[in-house]
């Protein structure tokens, strides 16, 4: 269980003062230059020792990430955030916009300094439009103060931070089609390589994290790689942003540490499953595209990106959809199964087509109309898509069904038998 001062997010609900004079006042900016004067270097390393993991889903080592910038190339380097969060069931972002965004611009500026870029540019997902609206307010309020521009923060250091809204297609949380939409194209992902340290946003060598990764940097400097690292389980460490949603008594965005049980998570923040304990039939743990863990799994799972891969499911974003006895699980997933025939950029055959296969199928066995063998091609066509795509959407498409085939196959065969 997280200790008060161990948070890094003091304000995530929005009970204080959102203005830059109440982020200052509870530490936001504080050390600022001394930060900014120990160098890429020192930054970097900081970063890669505290152990700090993409918030995004795919967990790969932040400091590590920006150590593939390139260095002392001449060229403009940027800093992307990826605040798309397109998932199901996420919804941890949208409070950091909200009610933290100096945090965000602060982590921000020290990302970038650390890469050698002076320009970041956030992709806020279309329908988050209050949140788009709070952080230019941040912007605005940083630019006016001399936080952001030519002098940042007093450090002698160029910054500057932009806002580019998408139009709502999940894809673009892709980060190579989220970089083809803010260059004004298609929102569609690159083959890789070139990555984007490489080739990024206007060719340029490019980093792109999530708004969590970035909004924590701020704090683990002023904290120490140490502290950090000091939070979780070996691997899986620090503080992370939970977003609890379905059949809780009361869903909640909360931050906690790594590596707490499932249960402890939901019984101390949410009050609970509806019905208790013993009427949870299931749980999505990572957004919408991880494998979905049946109660005995969900008895024991561990809130962290080793415990989760130990039960076959993943952290992914830290969506946690939890589903009771009432749920239909083969309508939840039908459901997904639909929204991500309806989200693929269709470059890849796999993917544009065998998503909508999937979606039909699932259809057919909701409705009982399926011939009993179409179970076994669902099942069949999940795995010719798994890893033959350009990008993740085809693996998150196949995932969600194929965790209902692992632990809810008769659930599936009496659906088919009865129809919902
Ligand atoms: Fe587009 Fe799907 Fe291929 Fe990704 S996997 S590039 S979404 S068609």
């Amino acid at each position: 269980m997280l200790n008060e001062k161990d948070k890094i997010y003091s304000n995530i609900y929005g009970f204080e003062d959102v203005t830059l004079k109440g982020a200052v006042s509870r530490g936001d900016f504080s050390d600022i230059k001394n930060i900014i004067a120990k160098g890429k270097e020192e930054i970097i390393n900081e970063v890669k020792s505290s152990g700090l993991r993409g918030r995004g889903g795919a967990g790969f080592s932040t400091g590590m990430k920006w150590s593939f910038m390139p260095k002392d190339d001449g060229k403009q380097h940027y800093l992307v955030i990826n605040a798309d969060e397109g998932e199901p069931g996420t919804c941890k972002d949208r409070e950091i916009m909200r009610h933290e965004p100096f945090k965000l611009i602060e982590g921000a500026f020290i990302a970038s300094f650390a890469m050698g870029a002076t320009a970041c540019y956030i992709y806020i997902r279309g329908e988050f439009f209050r949140e788009a609206e709070a952080l230019q307010r941040a912007v605005d309020e940083c630019y006016e103060k001399g936080y952001l521009g030519n002098n940042a923060c007093g450090t002698g250091e160029k910054f500057d931070f932009y806002i580019q809204r998408g139009a709502g297609a999940y894809i673009c949380g892709e980060e190579t089609a989220l970089i083809e939409s803010i260059e004004g194209k298609k929102g569609q992902p690159r083959l890789k390589p070139p990555f984007p340290a490489m080739f990024g946003l206007f060719g340029m060598p490019t980093t792109v994290n999530n708004v969590e990764s970035i909004a924590g940097v701020g704090t683990i400097m002023r904290r120490g790689a140490s502290w950090f690292s000091g939070i979780g389980r070996e691997n899986n460490h620090g503080t992370k942003l939970f977003g609890i949603s379905g059949h809780v008594n009361k869903p909640c965005v909360v931050e906690e540490e790594m590596g707490i049980s499932l249960k402890e998570l939901l019984e101390k923040h949410c009050d609970g499953v509806i019905g208790g304990w013993d009427n949870l039939k299931a749980v999505i743990p990572g957004g919408s595209s991880t494998p979905m863990l049946p109660k005995n799994l969900c008895d024991v799972a561990i809130m962290d990106f080793d415990g989760l891969r130990e039960v076959g499911s993943s952290l992914g974003t830290a969506a946690v959809i939890v589903m009771d006895k009432s749920a239909n699980l083969v309508k939840c997933i039908t459901r997904l199964s639909a929204f991500y025939a309806h989200e693929s950029c269709g470059q890849c055959t796999p993917c544009r087509e065998g998503t909508n296969w999937m979606k039909q199928i699932m259809i057919r066995i909701a409705n009982g109309q399926a011939s009993s063998h179409e179970i076994d091609d669902l099942l069949e066509i999940t795995k010719q898509i798994e890893g033959n795509t350009i990008c993740a959407l085809g693996d998150a498409a196949a995932w969600p069904i194929q965790g209902l085939f692992k632990h809810f196959r008769a659930e599936i065969e009496s659906t088919l038998k009865g129809g919902m």
